[in-house]
């Protein structure tokens, strides 16, 4: 049975001072209970000082973002050996706010997703449709085109050290979110693309749904077959809201 796994993605939110009580909060009330997993992801500042905070509770840590290079003379970016360096398990690729706002390509969302695995992270891959793309019927096409382009360059053998979240851009932070159906209809999809490669993966790779997910929703969202948790946005900033998906997730 796969893990639910609950990924908060902090965005560009948080201080020293709100994260500290953030975590705390989070650490402090982790749903008793089996079956899933708390990551969350802060801002790069933040990161070694919650990856500090962290440690010895079941909360582990990821970057929002990296770069596909390993070193040398990239002003500004940040390396994958720098965050696995600082304690990250997981890195985000591929957000939608990254694809539109600064116009990452397939190509260079699957060039860091091979580099946060090669320095020995976990990758959790985004891909998604805007209103427009479903509104003319090519929600699959859309997540096809963005999962090939990584599995042509990673394999589909890395599938088994990665993560994908399906994020229909028309729910992200926009307090809509998809049915519990419509998400299920796109994670069977996802699933059925990685098993024509191959099946045991495809079994076994965690697929999280994103977009305004809330502790109202969860329950729903995470009872589908094919969802395997959240990467949440909004309702990751405050620690009870956040615990209120994760027990969702708790099972007995
Ligand atoms: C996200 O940013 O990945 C996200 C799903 O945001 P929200 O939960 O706020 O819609």
């Amino acid at each position: 049975m796969r893990e639910i796994l609950v990924a908060g993605n902090w965005k560009m939110n948080g201080s020293s001072a709100a994260n500290l009580e953030l975590v705390a909060g989070i650490v402090a009330g982790i749903p008793k209970g089996r079956g899933f997993g708390l990551l969350v992801c802060p801002p790069y500042p933040y990161l070694s000082a919650v990856s500090e905070q962290v440690k010895g509770s079941a909360v582990k840590v990821g970057a929002q973002t990296v770069s596909e290079h390993e070193s040398g003379a990239y002003t500004g970016e940040v390396a994958p050996g720098m965050l696995k360096d600082i304690g990250c398990e997981y890195v985000i690729v591929g957000h939608s706010e990254r694809r539109a706002l600064y116009g990452e390509t397939s190509g260079q969302v699957a060039a860091k997703f091979v580099a946060t695995q090669a320095a020995g992270m976990t990758p959790i891959l985004c891909v998604g449709e805007t209103l427009d793309e479903r509104e003319a019927g090519t929600t699959e096409n859309v997540v096809d085109e963005q999962l090939a382009a990584v599995i042509d360059a990673a394999g589909i053998k890395a599938f088994e050290n990665a993560v994908v979240a399906y994020e229909p851009v028309w729910a992200i932070g926009t307090g809509v979110t998809a049915t519990p159906e419509q998400a299920q209809d796109v994670h069977k999809h996802i699933r059925a693309q990685l098993g024509a490669r191959d099946r045991g993966i495809a079994d076994q790779v965690q697929i999280l749904y994103g977009g305004s997910m809330k502790g109202e929703n969860a329950a729903g969202l995470l009872a589908m077959p094919d969802i395997d948790g959240g990467l949440i946005g909004g309702a990751s900033l405050k620690a009870n809201d956040f615990l209120a998906i994760a027990a969702a997730a708790a099972r007995d």
